[in-house]
């Protein structure tokens, strides 16, 4: 029976699994081409941002679809019927008017080492699953802690990125705090921080009033003494002081929290530091390095490769400045990592983590960065805070849009102005927001910002543009004004 369905896939693939016979390599070179031409086509297909097709127009195309059919279609066809689509009506995040979140362009060495990544299928949870990627994500990370500056007792591991970062921190935080941690204890982050830290929170369990969010200035930096404050109150109420967790590089403002300062009274309270720097840890690859003074004096970091750093989702590490604070996360498997080691010299990275199964993604990361060095990274990075900056200027000159702050990193935020007041601006900014994406002119996002929607362009492009970025800007001037029009007559 199971012979006979075999025989029905067979007729266009010879041999569906890869392995090492001919027959099965043929089959994968093969559709690896084909899913390549899907991909970079022959003739270049200027599509711009996204294909404009609705939610619904595109579930059109899946109505009807067989998930799983009796008898197989075979690769070549499965390309066709769902990996045409899903190219087609991909946001094209390597288009430069692409720039609504912190959804970066892809790098090619990444994309090269993602097809090892996923043919070799290493498993980072034993050594004997993973023997080299093993080796590798022990190297990157070891280059990542002393880059960020960290003692020689640091240590790390890859995440699936920031959230699973922070949760992680926020975890081994409470557990060396104490029994008290999570009932009464207290988190400092700022107003600004990302939402994942209080989701964090709450699924380690802290109380609903564990998070603590302290003011921040009008650059949306956590203010020094409002987090002394916050101190001074958690002591006078016996509250367990968990964590300290600043944000290097706000998902909005991209704002930096004065590192030095902060780390300055978390040690003074011997309260454990978290530096969320998912974002502004970018700026470790290129000369503004600086800007990140303090990052070192923290206890745990988190960073991610797939926002600044061109990496393909997912590839973000956790960093802490000492191994030993991974031990909550040391839990014995006799399959895995039997008490007495089997391979005496091996690292066991499944330790030091909460997924079991997981990727090789450090393989990207170090092939990005042997492929394009210090020099490339750095011209790469400089590039999107060039384009930002050349962005927050187009936008002061342009007569229907306003600045809200001066860029800090590579986020620009901006009001459209209405003749007919704010409450306008506000609505005509969602409809412009979905009317550029919908005809496929650029994806651009929206955020609230002192209580009124704004514009958000996130560019990590390099290739965004002055031009791009006043083609955009342009479009969203004369969709507004069309919306204004509209409203007039109706
Ligand atoms: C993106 C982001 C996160 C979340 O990271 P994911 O990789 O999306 O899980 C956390 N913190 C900040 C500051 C971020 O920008």
């Amino acid at each position: 029976m199971s012979v006979v369905a075999f025989h029905t896939v067979a007729q266009d693939q010879s041999d569906p699994i890869l392995g090492n016979s001919e027959a099965s390599r043929q089959a994968y070179r093969q559709a690896m081409m084909q899913a390549i031409h899907l991909v970079a086509p022959q003739t270049p297909f200027t599509q711009g941002a996204y294909s404009g097709a609705g939610a619904s127009a595109l579930q059109k195309l899946l109505d009807g679809l067989d998930p799983c059919p009796k008898v197989g279609t075979g690769v070549a066809a499965a390309l066709a019927d769902i990996g045409k689509p899903a190219v087609d009506h991909a946001l094209a995040v390597g288009d430069p008017s692409s720039m609504a979140h912190l959804h970066c362009p892809v790098a090619i060495p990444a994309l090269a080492a993602e097809v090892l990544i996923s043919a070799t299928n290493q498993s980072l949870d034993s050594w004997d699953q993973s023997p080299f990627a093993t080796m590798v994500e022990e190297h990157v990370l070891t280059y990542l802690t002393s880059l960020a500056g960290l003692p020689a007792t640091a240590s790390g591991n890859f995440t699936s990125g920031g959230s699973q970062s922070n949760m992680t921190a926020l975890h081994l935080a409470a557990e060396q705090c104490g029994e008290h941690a999570r009932s009464s204890g207290v988190i400092f982050t700022s107003d600004q921080a990302h939402f994942s830290i209080s989701k964090s929170a709450a699924i380690l369990g802290f109380s609903k009033d564990a998070v603590v969010k302290i003011p921040t200035d009008a650059e949306g930096r956590m203010r020094p003494e409002a987090l002394e404050t916050a101190i001074k109150q958690a002591k006078h109420q016996s509250r367990p002081l968990v964590a300290v967790a600043a944000t290097a590089g706000t998902t909005d403002l991209g704002a930096i929290d004065p590192l030095e300062d902060i780390a300055k009274i978390a040690d003074s309270e011997g309260i454990w530091l978290h530096v969320d720097a998912a974002y502004g840890g970018g700026l470790l690859f290129s000369r503004h390095r600086a800007r990140l003074n303090g990052l070192e004096k923290a206890r745990s970091i988190a960073l991610d490769f797939h926002k600044m750093l061109f990496q393909p989702i997912s590839c973000g590490a956790l960093l802490l400045a000492n191994a030993a604070d991974f031990a909550p996360l040391a839990t014995k498997a006799d399959y895995l990592n039997p008490e007495d080691a089997v391979f005496a010299d091996a690292p066991n990275l499944v330790e030091r983590s909460f997924q079991t199964t997981r990727r090789s993604d450090a393989l990207k990361v170090l092939m990005t960065l042997r492929a394009l060095g210090r020099d490339g990274l750095d011209a790469l990075i400089q590039q999107t805070l060039d384009n930002t900056q050349a962005a927050a200027k187009a936008i002061e000159a342009h007569p229907d849009l306003q600045l809200a702050r001066q860029p800090s990193l590579s986020t620009v935020l901006f009001r459209y102005v209405s003749p007919n007041g704010a409450e306008r601006a506000d609505a005509i900014t969602l409809k412009v927001r979905a009317s550029l994406f919908l005809k496929g002119t650029a994806a651009v996002a929206t955020t609230v910002l002192d209580g009124r929607i704004h514009f958000k362009l996130t560019l990590l492009n390099p290739r965004s543009t002055p031009d791009v970025v006043t083609h955009v800007l342009d479009a969203i001037g004369n969709a507004a004004r069309e919306l204004e029009t509209d409203h007039a007559r109706a």
